[in-house]
């Protein structure tokens, strides 16, 4: 191929004991999938209307990187989130064969730039640079379905600086991952490499320059970083 210039680099993720790395193809994320969580953003929950966006495959951010404090808010907040990686798509997904889609899971964080969503929902704007900028979702390393099962119960956390800031378990989400899947797959031609990030619980909040951050899926994946 005789491309003008050199293409970028294909995003990808590393995955649990593997040499091998996951190719993203696209990011996807749903919003308020947790009561708690929704209520403390003054949201209610819609069944008949989950919110998604998406943020681009280069927004990706590896295990134990030093992210630059991003420019553009004064206020970036933390979501931290059940990552599941699909290997392979379609649309109309049944919801029977929703999970066989899925080639692991992963722990991330929704990086927000809170002050500039604020805005964006009091002037029903979109979302995109609230969500969607450089560096915006550090995940884990995938851990693959076929070791440790599809979890239907499973601690979700994170810590900032050795303090818990938001903790729940994933059997709370609104939206199960096999639901979330059939949904996006009425929306969007889902593909192998795609993730999701499958929402966050209570206790979002500020994350300052030299923040370190520890976030974990009980018994399936860990995610460390900071801010530098
Ligand atoms: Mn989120």
């Amino acid at each position: 191929m005789d491309y003008l210039f050199p293409p970028a680099l294909q995003p990808s993720v590393a995955i649990s004991g593997s040499s091998q790395r996951f190719p993203v193809h696209r990011i996807y994320c749903i919003g308020r999938n947790y009561a708690d969580h929704a209520k403390e953003m003054g949201a209610t929950v819609d069944r008949g209307n989950p919110v998604f966006f998406c943020k681009p495959a280069d927004a990706i951010v590896a295990d134990r990187a030093q992210i630059p404090y991003p420019i553009g808010t004064h206020d970036l907040h933390h979501e931290v989130e059940m990552v599941v990686a699909l290997q392979s798509g379609g649309v109309d997904i049944a919801p029977v064969h929703a999970l066989k889609h899925v080639f692991g899971y992963a722990v991330g964080l929704d990086l927000t730039r809170r002050d500039l969503q604020n805005i964006a929902k009091s002037k029903a704007l979109p979302w995109d640079s609230a969500k969607a900028f450089d560096r915006s979702a550090p995940v884990s390393a995938i851990r693959r379905a076929g070791e440790s099962g599809h979890p239907q119960r499973a601690q979700l956390a994170l810590d900032v600086n050795g303090t818990p800031r938001q903790q729940a378990d994933i059997a709370d989400m609104i939206f199960s991952v096999a639901e979330i899947i059939v949904l996006l797959s009425r929306l969007f031609e889902l593909k192998a490499g795609d993730l999701i990030f499958t929402g966050t619980p209570a206790g979002v909040a500020p994350l300052q320059r030299g923040d370190r951050f520890f976030a974990r899926l009980e018994g399936i994946a860990e995610l460390h970083g900071a801010v530098a």
